[in-house]
C-alpha cells in the first residue's frame, strides 16, 4: 500500500470538494461587500459552517469520509475494515479511496457490530 500516493489522492479530492463548497457559498451569498480584515477573521469560523451548508449533502458526506480516511491513514488503520476488522480489498480501496469497509460489510453481507454511526 503506497500510503503517500493514497494521501495525495485524498488531499486532492478534499481540495476539490472544498473548492466546490466555497464556490457554492460565494454564489449563494452574491453580495461581495469587502469586509475589514478584523471582521473577516471573526467570521471565519461561521463562514466555514456556511460553506459546508452551501454544498450538497452528498458532497458534504464525501468530504467527511475523505477526512476520516485521512485520519485512518495517519493512524495506520486505513486498510482495516471498520465493520469486521479485516482487511479491505486493495482493488476496493483503489475504486473508493475513502471507504472504511470491506466489500462484504459494505454490501451488508456480514452483520456489523452494533455501532451504527450514520453521518
Ligand atoms: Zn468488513
Amino acid at each position: 500500500m503506497e500510503t503517500d500516493v493514497v494521501r495525495e489522492r485524498l488531499l486532492k479530492r478534499r481540495e476539490e470538494l472544498r473548492q466546490r463548497a466555497s464556490d457554492a457559498s460565494a454564489e449563494a451569498r452574491h453580495e461581495a461587500d469587502p469586509l475589514s480584515a478584523d471582521f473577516a477573521e471573526q467570521v471565519t469560523q461561521r463562514e466555514n459552517d456556511d460553506v459546508l451548508g452551501a454544498i450538497s449533502s452528498s458532497a458534504r458526506a464525501e468530504l467527511q469520509q475523505v477526512d476520516a480516511a485521512l485520519r485512518r491513514l495517519a493512524q495506520g488503520r486505513y486498510t482495516t475494515c471498520s465493520g469486521c476488522g479485516g482487511d479491505i480489498e486493495p482493488e476496493r480501496l483503489a475504486a473508493v479511496p475513502y471507504t472504511d469497509k470491506c466489500r462484504a460489510c459494505a454490501e451488508g453481507a456480514r452483520p456489523t457490530p452494533g455501532r451504527g454511526r450514520l453521518g
